[in-house]
């Protein structure tokens, strides 16, 4: 493909899809256009990978999440497609800046956060690794919020993606399901055999649209299938005259749409509403059957079905495979219930995403009986079943039955039932997978011993790196070649490039340009100038208390008394950058929200502090403005509360951008240490065996911490006083969360270390050889977070699964 090629079929697609000269047509439309083109030569390979797979006879896997963060797909498709230079060439030759034509591209938002986008990492290596993977998820028509921040405060708007129509899907109405929800169950003998008949239920059809994903250098596009709820007349009827009927109509139409309308925006937290049940039973439904359906074509029998289909599902979320896959197996397929439990078992997996509490999914019952009255009887046997095993192969455990049982107290786990109904349990960090083995899933890991292991989350660094940093990956190629774009454990390589000094001042300059973009894009969105030798320190991810915005923020009130106390003193600057999202409901965080506006309001626009420090709270934190903010930063702030942060991602994407990590020793923190080693990282604060031990012995004092440390209390009585705010506003039940509930998330008992090991960045910064090299020693150890790698282990170790290689087609 050429420039002259690709300026030709752009204006081809122009006169042939909108009727316009390039000279006449607008910014969208040739964003749309070049979709086409694009689609013009992915879709070929798309048709022959599945082809590929069916001739093969492949196994695949189906990897099933609620969530899908994809954000934008124009830039990694032509870049995993080798086009990437040609396009923004072409474009740029036509007289249109690429970028403004990229932007067109709204984010696809759906999912909240780290889970969500690990989802689309997955997607993206599976793809480059060429293997046969799909994704199911919903096509939810509101995305994640849009946040904006009025007056200090967040102000949710809805994510309205699908305005412009999405480019990337293809609708299959040929692959529409029906999915059932409520009705009765009716149980008759026939011939001394049980059969179950659902009666009374309510349709829903699911629609497929389904989104290519395309592999980096190969001709393999995946599919990721999405599923849009829609409603059906065909079975309704039509009687009256007098349109009673048809308003009857539009009520049940809507009543259908609601189910995948939106996204839920709670992040690490449960809610028990029943429309997300409905969500997540239409996604399992929906997808299984299609999979079955798929599965029958081959002509195999249903025994061999965990040797062509692996499913694993992202978090609790998708757990009603289980029984789903029961009821397929057992009403419509005819099999015994041991038979059904064999199969279902060897073909689901589990991967758990969190130790919260408040995070782990408990249904009310009477919820699941009414919605799903056939999957409840099977839930029911599943359990009684468990618990019977329990009590007579497992005397010792038999006090734990009520808190291991699937059923009990009137709710039904979906963490048990998850464990139970696969042949694979895994954590997602090395700590937490021991933390679910030797405590939070003791039990369990009792039982199954084997079910558990451990699979460190990974992100895909040819988005990460070479797409959203395209200046370090061209030192990074200069220096050791392109090799480490297919295996990303090569960056070791640069390594010895570490302490060359030669080498070193590319880096720095890349950063340096990276930050010069940031403070442009600051500029313009915020008209606030910041200082390009400032150190760019940045806590980007959703906001909650356990991720612990406040110590960040209690670090920075610090400094702001130190700098009124001492107005020469000598401070390297820094720009702190807020990136968080808070869920709508949960108004602490909210309040963080507010008081780091509050703090950045003050420090920005005072005379003295304003030299030393910076605070910028960055509105509509999502993937797009992520790959905005990381090449720049220089600090990455990891500080959430030892054992509660499951793994962490973002982590893995500032190492891979030369950024120093400031951390706890939780989630995938620990192994970016162990890789870096301790000169190369920022750890600090109590460990998850220490929080583990308070919360034990119940003695931890947080108001001992506030009388003892003077510096600690001048900043948290600052919340109180009216310091950051109007009259109108203060933070008091901030200051309350932390002295009277006894500060769940150890901020004050963790303040004292932060502050110290804040320090130790600070002097370091001041020695910027000293400080290149660690940051290069990052970029070099940063190839083990690849989700390559990820992806590697999961195929081998849990799906069983074989890169296939799809023949190249002929391009025309
Ligand atoms: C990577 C990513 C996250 C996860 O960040 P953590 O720091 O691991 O919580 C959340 N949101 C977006 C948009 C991301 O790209």
């Amino acid at each position: 493909m050429t420039v002259d090629n690709l300026s030709q079929l752009l204006k081809e697609k122009l006169t042939s899809s909108f009727g316009k000269s390039l000279e006449e047509a607008t910014t969208k439309e040739v964003f749309q256009s070049i979709c086409l083109i694009m689609k013009d030569s992915i879709h070929p390979n798309w048709q022959m990978t599945q082809q590929t797979y069916d001739e093969n006879e492949s196994k695949q896997v189906y990897y099933f999440s609620m969530e899908f963060l994809l954000g934008r797909m124009i830039e990694t498709n032509l870049l995993n497609m080798g086009l990437l230079d040609v396009y923004k060439e072409t474009l740029t030759s036509l007289e249109f800046n690429p970028e403004e034509v990229f932007k067109e591209e709204h984010d696809a938002g759906l999912g909240n956060g780290g889970l969500g986008r690990l989802a689309a990492c997955f997607l993206d290596s599976l793809a480059s690794l060429q293997l046969p993977g799909y994704g199911m998820g919903i096509r939810y028509k509101y995305g994640l919020f849009q946040q904006k921040v009025v007056n200090g405060y967040q102000v949710e708007l809805p994510d309205y993606w699908l305005e412009d129509e999405y480019m990337w899907e293809t609708k299959r109405n040929d692959k529409a399901i029906e999915v059932r929800f409520g009705g009765t169950v009716e149980t008759t003998t026939i011939n001394g055999e049980l059969h179950f008949q659902h009666h009374d239920y309510e349709r829903v059809l699911a629609i497929p649209y389904d989104v290519p994903i395309v592999g980096y250098d190969n001709s393999t596009v995946n599919t990721l299938r999405l599923w849009s709820a829609e409603s059906t007349t065909n079975h309704f009827h039509f009687h009256s005259s007098r349109g009673h009927d048809y308003y009857h109509y539009l009520d049940y139409k809507r009543s259908i749409e609601k189910i995948s309308e939106f996204l839920y925006p709670d992040d690490s937290y449960y809610e028990g509403k029943i429309l997300r049940l409905k969500q997540q039973y239409f996604l399992v439904s929906a997808g299984l059957q299609s999979i079955m359906q798929k599965y029958k074509k081959r002509n195999k029998p249903l025994q061999e079905l965990s040797k062509h289909v692996v499913i694993q599902i992202n978090d609790t979320h998708p757990s009603l495979v289980v029984p789903e896959l029961m009821r397929i197996l057992l009403d419509d397929e005819r099999l015994g219930w041991d038979e059904a439990w064999a199969i279902t078992q060897e073909t689901v997996a589990y991967t758990n995403h969190t130790t919260l509490s408040e995070a782990l999914e408990k249904w009310p019952e009477d919820m699941i009986e009414t919605l799903f009255p056939r999957l409840y009887q099977i839930i029911y046997e599943i359990n009684e079943r468990f618990c019977k095993m329990l009590w007579f192969d497992y005397p010792e455990l038999r006090e734990k039955i009520p808190e291991m049982a699937i059923l009990a107290y009137g709710q039904i786990h979906m963490a048990h039932l998850a464990m139970v109904g696969s042949f694979s349990i895994n954590g997602v960090a090395k700590l937490h997978t021991s933390i679910l083995k030797d405590r939070v899933m003791k039990p369990f890991h009792i039982v199954y011993p084997d079910r558990f292991n451990n699979k460190t989350n990974g992100i895909t660094h040819r988005r990460w790196l070479l797409n959203a940093n395209p200046g370090l990956a061209h030192i990074i190629t200069e220096a050791i070649g392109t090799d480490w774009i297919k295996k990303p454990e090569q960056l070791v390589s640069i390594l010895p490039y570490a302490t060359d000094p030669a080498f070193q001042d590319l880096v720095a300059r890349v950063k340096h340009e990276n930050k010069q973009n940031l403070a442009t894009y600051i500029k313009q969105h915020y008209n606030l100038t910041i200082d390009d030798e400032a150190i760019v320190d940045v806590h980007i991810k959703r906001l909650h208390g356990y991720k612990r915005q406040l110590l960040n923020l209690f670090h920075i009130i610090h400094l702001y008394n130190t700098c009124l106390e001492n107005p020469s003193i000598k401070m390297t600057p820094r720009i702190f950058i807020f990136g968080a999202k808070a869920a709508p409901g949960y108004t602490f965080a909210k309040q963080v929200i507010k008081l780091t506006n509050a703090v950045a309001e003050k420090i920005n626009h005072h005379p003295t502090v304003s030299k030393h420090l910076k605070v910028l709270f960055l509105e509509n934190y999502q993937v797009t403005l992520a790959e905005k903010i990381i090449p720049a930063a220089d600090v990455s702030e990891q500080i959430s509360t030892a054992s509660k942060e499951a793994s962490g991602t973002g982590n893995m994407k500032l190492m891979m951008n030369g950024a120093l990590t400031i951390g706890t020793q939780d989630g995938a923190n620990v192994e970016i240490g162990e890789y870096v080693g301790n000169d190369n990282i920022f750890t600090f604060g109590i460990t998850s065996e220490e929080v583990f031990q308070y919360q034990m012995r119940g003695d931890y004092r947080a108001r001992d911490y506030y009388n003892d440390d003077r510096r600690l209390r001048n900043v948290m009585d600052l919340l109180v006083n009216q310091h950051f705010s109007g009259d109108d506003v203060d933070f008091k039940d901030i200051f309350y969360s932390l002295l009277y509930n006894n500060d769940e998330y150890f901020v004050l008992r963790d303040f004292d270390s932060y502050l110290s090991s804040q320090q130790r960045v600070d002097q370091c910064y001041q020695n910027q050889r000293d400080w290149l090299q660690k940051s290069i020693v990052n970029i070099g150890h940063s190839g083990a977070f690849s989700s390559d790698r990820t992806i590697r282990e999961y195929a081998e170790e849990i799906w069983k699964i074989q890169p296939t290689t799809v023949p190249t087609h002929p391009i025309l």
